[in-house]
């Protein structure tokens, strides 16, 4: 967790005293802050620093990049993106990169004001995503729901192995194109890594073949299996659109009526979101809950890679 900073003033009815003692407890926290950035943060030893928005897009970088840069995410591990909210040691950071790297569409453009504010002239953004055509959505099944513009964006473009390769191909792009010396590697580096993405596609569609094709549909807190969905020939439903919102009852409903009328053996949780909501319907359901990666990564999913294998493991042993 990032300690957020407050930069309001004490009040004035503070003694000296406790303004002083409140001022050192800040200054501790900066120094702290600072010293839990550095290791990833604070351009190290001629390495070149990378910021991401988030800890996915900072793993493609630093498979990329190897020991050539110095990659720090935004986003920390395991918080969730779409309520994260800057503080001023992230400018800190923005300021010392030479390579920005963000999804876009819609997902982290909220990032945009501070990057342009903070960013160094001649720093080369890479927006992994432009490019790749958006998904368009389902309409939700509550037609007012429909009315918000958010709904059409579907940002979660890496939960496809092959538009993966397409991220990796953009940053791939953007580190040469910031670092023209270090080319052969960035090049090696992309070459080796896009070989694991390919493999990782074939090794999920085998794994994914233990799911009987009646089971075969998704039922996630939000709504981020769009591609994941059409590249393997699933069927996906959400209580959340992909940007974030309210959960109504009534998209809740129709959800679960959707998944009592298919027979599906379960729902799946996120570990960025709190799923009583999600837990609620499936005990009504009668149904367990299983566990699904989207944004984040943790100790059980440390890399991109990681987090594919869970999620196919996790739809077998609950689905099939
Ligand atoms: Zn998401």
């Amino acid at each position: 967790m990032i300690p957020s900073i407050k930069t309001s003033r004490p009040a004035r009815i503070w003694p000296g005293a406790i303004q002083a003692i409140a001022a050192g407890a800040l200054l501790a926290a900066l120094v702290l802050l600072a010293a839990c950035r550095t290791e990833a943060g604070a351009p190290s030893a001629g390495r070149m620093a990378v910021v991401t928005s988030n800890v996915i897009l900072a793993d493609f970088a630093r498979q990329v990049g190897g020991d050539r840069v110095a990659v720090t995410s935004l986003i920390p591990p395991g918080v969730d993106l779409h309520s994260f909210q800057t503080t001023p040691q992230d400018s800190v950071t923005i300021s010392r990169a030479r390579v920005i790297i963000t999804n876009g569409m819609g997902l982290d453009d909220f990032l945009l004001p501070v990057l342009d504010a903070a960013k160094q002239p001649g720093a080369v953004h890479v927006a992994a995503s432009a490019g790749l055509e958006n998904l368009q959505e389902e309409p939700a099944a509550d037609a007012h729901a429909t009315e918000d513009d958010h709904q059409a964006e579907a940002p979660h473009f890496w939960l496809d192995p092959l538009l993966a390769v397409h991220y990796v191909e953009r940053i791939r792009d953007g580190l040469v194109q910031a670092d023209p010396s270090g080319a052969a590697t960035y090049q090696a580096n992309a070459d080796r890594y896009l070989q694991q993405l390919r493999d990782l596609d074939r090794e999920i569609a085998q794994t994914l073949e233990q799911v009987p094709p009646a089971h075969r549909h998704l039922v996630t807190y939000h709504n981020a299996f769009g591609y994941f969905a059409r590249r393997y020939g699933w069927q996906t439903s959400s209580f959340l659109e992909a940007t974030g919102g309210d959960v109504t009852p009534t998209q809740i409903s129709a959800v679960m009526g959707q998944l009592r009328a298919q027979g599906i053996p379960a729902v799946f949780a996120e570990p960025q979101f709190r799923s009583d909501v999600l837990e609620q319907a499936a005990r009504d359901a009668g149904v367990p809950v299983g566990i699904v990666y989207t944004d984040v990564l943790d100790a059980t999913v440390p890399t991109y890679i990681d987090l594919m294998r869970y999620n196919a493991k996790s739809l077998v042993q609950y689905l099939k």
